[in-house]
């Protein structure tokens, strides 16, 4: 039988509006320069809505923030999702996303997205891989199922589809090609996600190679993508100062929207945060109306010490992936900022997780005996409620964090956020 014809549109749908780049890519409302903070409140505006900064990006990685309703990220005070370029390529492929309407209409999210460039995912397919290649030592063979790169070429990452072992390319063409069809508002260049345990001469050849990935992902991108996706290029230069802040100045010089902060970090926390500050310390200046993301970096204390440094957004799995096993997000400090609750200590606790949270596990009174019995159980509601906690978790930290940038109250805020105090 053939198909029905399509209905015709009902006249009180007035047709969606078609997106526009916007005149203004990101407006700085707010500084607050104190204590030698370079930390700023904006608005990041795209063509599907503004972004809130700075602001927390939680993770819909396979087209869905995983057990969460478009409207509930919503409701929890979200601007942004951030879809995974690696994983929707190959399965269900972005050409299928594409013909179902693009990404948003796919997943039915109307707000802006942010896709990764599946570098990340590529490269620690097989970290060990790559350094082998480096160091001359025979090729590694992936970490999970049949998974597994074959090749890293100037030309892009062949690989095997860890799903049914389907040979793949990832190129920096076949990267913007992918975010483009997704139809994403924020695409992000394809790069060698540098591993953390290479040496300098290593890191130095992987930044330059990115460097001529980025080239070839703007060249694409300008031909192909629509003109309102902005693109964020990435800076990567490992642990090394004079690499990063190279890398920073090229990047942020080239023709990208915004600028990604990402590869390895170094070892601690400390490390990390001077890595992060010759970074913004290059994206000053004539550079300072570019949007900064922190890539997969999202631990309390940590966007605090971002925030402070002029991120502006980050993304990260910690939130939505603790409370899928059962570990709460709560003002403790020296406990990491959670509360296991598979623990057989919280069996009578009448406690909620959270006292004065408003997120729907607390508001409503569900107790810690009761999440405990429902995560020991695996049942559904209790990854749904504890997701939704960690979510409204981060946030509110992310709202204040805001709001005090704007009050010009950051350093007294940040303390309290340290110290453990949730109003
Ligand atoms: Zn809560």
């Amino acid at each position: 039988m053939p198909d029905a014809p399509d209905p015709t549109p009902s006249l009180d749908a007035p047709p969606r509006p078609a997106a526009e780049r916007p005149k203004e890519v990101f407006r700085i409302v707010a500084r607050a320069e104190e204590d030698g903070h370079r930390a700023r409140a904006g608005v990041l505006t795209t063509a599907h809505g503004e972004i809130r900064t700075p602001g927390f990006v939680p993770l819909a990685t396979k087209a869905t923030v995983r057990g969460m309703l478009p409207s509930e990220i919503r409701d929890l005070g979200y601007d942004i999702v951030l879809g995974n370029t690696f994983h929707l390529m190959l399965s269900p492929g972005a050409e299928h996303i594409k013909e179902r309407g693009g990404l948003h209409e796919f997943m039915g999210w109307d707000g802006p997205i942010i896709t990764d460039s599946g570098g990340f995912q590529v490269f620690s397919m097989g970290h060990g891989t790559v350094a082998d290649e480096i160091k001359g030592r025979t090729k590694g063979k992936g970490l999970r199922g049949h998974g597994r790169i074959d090749a890293i070429e100037e030309q892009g990452v062949r690989f095997r589809s860890h799903i049914d072992g389907s040979k793949q390319l990832l190129s920096p063409e076949r990267s913007m090609e992918v975010q483009a069809a997704l139809g994403t508002d924020l695409a992000v260049v394809f790069d060698e996600c540098t591993p953390f345990n290479v040496d300098r001469e290593y890191t130095a050849r992987s930044t330059e190679r990115t460097h001529r990935w980025l080239e070839r992902c703007l060249t694409f991108h300008e031909q192909h993508a629509p003109d309102w996706q902005l693109v964020y290029g990435i800076v990567q230069g490992g642990v090394y100062q004079d690499l990063r802040v190279e890398a920073t100045e090229l990047v942020a010089s080239s023709r990208v929207d915004a600028v990604a902060i990402g590869g390895s970090l170094g070892e601690h926390k400390d490390q990390m945060n001077e890595v992060v500050g010759w970074a913004t310390a290059a994206l000053g200046g004539a550079h300072e109306r570019k949007p900064r993301h922190l890539l997969g970096i999202g631990e309390i204390d940590d966007l605090v010490r971002g925030v402070e440094q002029g991120i502006d957004t980050f993304d990260c799995a910690m939130p939505t992936r603790l409370g899928r096993h059962g570990m709460a997000l709560v003002p403790d400090p020296d406990k990491r900022w959670r509360v296991d609750l598979n623990q057989a200590r919280w069996k009578t606790s009448d406690e909620p997780i959270c006292e004065g949270c408003p997120c729907p596990a607390c508001a409503h009174g569900f107790t810690r005996a009761y999440l405990r019995y429902l995560v020991h159980t695996k049942e559904l509601l209790g990854m749904r409620l504890l997701t939704q906690h960690n979510l409204a978790f981060v946030s509110r930290v992310m709202q204040r964090l805001r709001q005090s940038i704007i009050d010009g109250r950051l350093t007294e805020e940040a303390a309290a956020i340290r110290g453990g105090i949730m109003p």
